[in-house]
């Protein structure tokens, strides 16, 4: 029997309001335990909850930006459960009316453009953190640190649309990728501003009906969620198998393992008792305001792609490519501008120095970041740097495979292109003269290959260049050098 996955991913995404989403407290990241909180936060008796606006409109941006219907009217609902890291005993989030609902994002995986389905994307408070006793000295106790309660969460559901884990990981890139273009989120996920529960069933191919599902929890990275789905795939197909059933329930990833491990059953499940929030009014926003937040929106980055592809003509993959981050895209057009003149926008020819900045991108600079496990954001090259040393070889300095060494030096030491050129003498040979005298040493050396290609075998072409480029350590002017080749050895 062959089998399909159906998934539906739940992402938690924390808003980067300066202060918490009903009191006024910060929100800031790593201050030390409970000293960012009130009684609003603490969940005093007596006290009121305030909506902060900018949360709202962070949460509309979202909606926005992937195409869900914003509702006017929207109320918020207390959510019941006990735990020490929840001083009211409840969570304020929405239930059944929530903020925006219907909409979708886009995702390409394997080239095949696929749309995937939002259920609603409701507003709620985050809870605070616990700390246990192996991080302490005294391991018999736990901590709670409520700096975080009360810090302002989007939840995006998806609808069950997704069908394998490389489809659920592209998912949530896009969606993090929108988060961090709208400047609402910083998506890290292992400070947990951006978490996802996936949802998982299988059922057997052409089976319109939905399995059972498991919820898996505890995911920090992508690779997990990938290796998480993966396993859970595997283990449900294995279940059904041996005859068994797939049971509802909450499941924990041990990346450890990278194994899923039972966490509870549906009949542990809670039952939120949810109500209306009786503290708060309904939420109530008028299309002038949502037509306002329509027009702030900054470019996303399937706007970004297509515009890089249309003024650039770069290959709709490097625009993918580059777009995968803001930053990176940033770099890209800081170094396009740094090397106007040079004609690098336009149309036609010239755009091949937009191209060359891309190869220079996605080849050497990514190459680098990756090894050093670095983003866009630090990287140690500037704009203008790169810029600096592809001038280089278009000025026939030095060629574009000294160019690389050059690069992979300045990277490593910060130091100017042009130093390290002079440092090392990488200055390319484009004087005929000194390159006649290895070539015409090269032939000497081999007699044999030179009546051959005279005669005919015109592949040894490339042995004479090769041979050449070698004894210059690879500093000849590659252009100049296939030149003279010609000339030495014409029939
Ligand atoms: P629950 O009430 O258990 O939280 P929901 O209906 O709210 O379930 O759905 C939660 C998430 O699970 C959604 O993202 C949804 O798309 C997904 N989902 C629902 N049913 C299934 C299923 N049978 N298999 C996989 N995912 C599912
Ligand atoms: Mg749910
Ligand atoms: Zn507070």
């Amino acid at each position: 029997m062959k089998y399909e996955a159906v998934i539906g991913l739940e992402v938690h995404a924390q808003l980067l309001t300066n202060s918490k989403v009903f009191c006024g407290c910060s929100t800031k990241f790593g201050a030390e335990a409970n000293t960012q909180v009130c009684p609003v936060c603490l969940g005093m008796p007596g006290t009121l909850p305030v909506l902060n606006k900018t949360a709202v409109e962070y949460a509309i941006k979202m909606a926005l930006a992937t195409h869900c219907r914003i509702n006017n009217k929207s109320i918020f609902a207390r959510k019941n459960y006990f735990y020490p890291d929840l001083p009211k005993g409840y969570q304020i989030s929405q239930y059944n009316e929530p903020l925006t609902q219907k909409g979708y994002i886009d995702i390409e995986v394997n080239g095949a453009e696929k749309r995937i389905g939002i259920t609603r994307i409701h507003m709620e408070e985050d809870a605070g953190k616990l700390l246990h006793g192996e991080s302490y000295e005294d391991a018999d106790f736990s901590f709670v640190d409520l700096n975080r309660a009360g810090v302002p969460l989007i939840e995006i559901v998806s609808e069950p649309d997704i069908r394998n884990s490389e489809e659920a990981v592209e998912y949530l890139k896009s969606l993090r990728d929108i988060l961090v273009y709208l400047e609402i989120c910083d998506g890290n996920m292992e400070e947990g501003s951006f978490r996802c529960d996936a949802n998982v069933s299988i059922r057997p191919v052409g089976q319109k009906e939905f399995g059972t599902k498991a919820e898996l929890k505890n995911m920090n990275s992508f690779r997990f969620v990938q290796k998480a789905i993966e396993y859970e795939i595997n283990r449900q197909i294995e279940v059904i198998e041996d005859g068994g059933k797939v049971i509802q329930e909450t499941r924990l990833f041990d990346s450890d393992k990278g194994v899923t491990v039972s966490m509870r059953s549906k009949e542990e499940a809670h039952d939120y008792r949810y109500f209306p929030e009786p503290d708060l009014l309904p939420l109530q926003v008028d299309e002038a305001w949502i037509e306002k937040i329509k027009a702030s929106l900054p470019e996303l980055p399937a706007e970004k792609r297509e515009r890089f592809v249309k003024d650039y003509g770069i290959p709709s993959y490097d625009a993918g490519v580059l777009c995968a981050s803001k930053e990176l895209a940033n770099y890209y057009e800081e170094c396009i501008e740094k090397y106007e003149g040079q004609g690098a926008r336009g149309k036609g020819q010239e755009t091949a120095a937009a191209k060359n900045v891309s190869n220079w991108i996605m080849g050497e600079l990514l190459r680098l970041l990756k090894e050093d496990n670095k983003e866009a954001k630090g990287c140690p090259v500037q704009p203008e740097t790169l810029v600096k040393l592809i001038k280089m070889v278009d000025a026939g300095t030095i060629n574009q495979k000294t160019a690389k060494e050059v690069f992979e030096e300045v990277y490593k030491t910060g130091k100017e292109p042009e130093a390290v050129v002079k440092e090392k003498g990488l200055v390319q040979i484009s004087d005929e003269g000194a390159l006649f005298k290895v070539l015409d040493a090269v032939i000497a050396a081999n007699p044999k290959e030179a009546a051959e290609y005279k005669a005919g075998k015109e592949k040894l072409f490339t042995f004479f260049v090769g041979q050449t480029m070698k004894a210059t350590k690879g500093q000849a002017n590659p252009q100049v050098l296939n030149k003279l080749v010609k000339e030495r050895l014409a029939k």
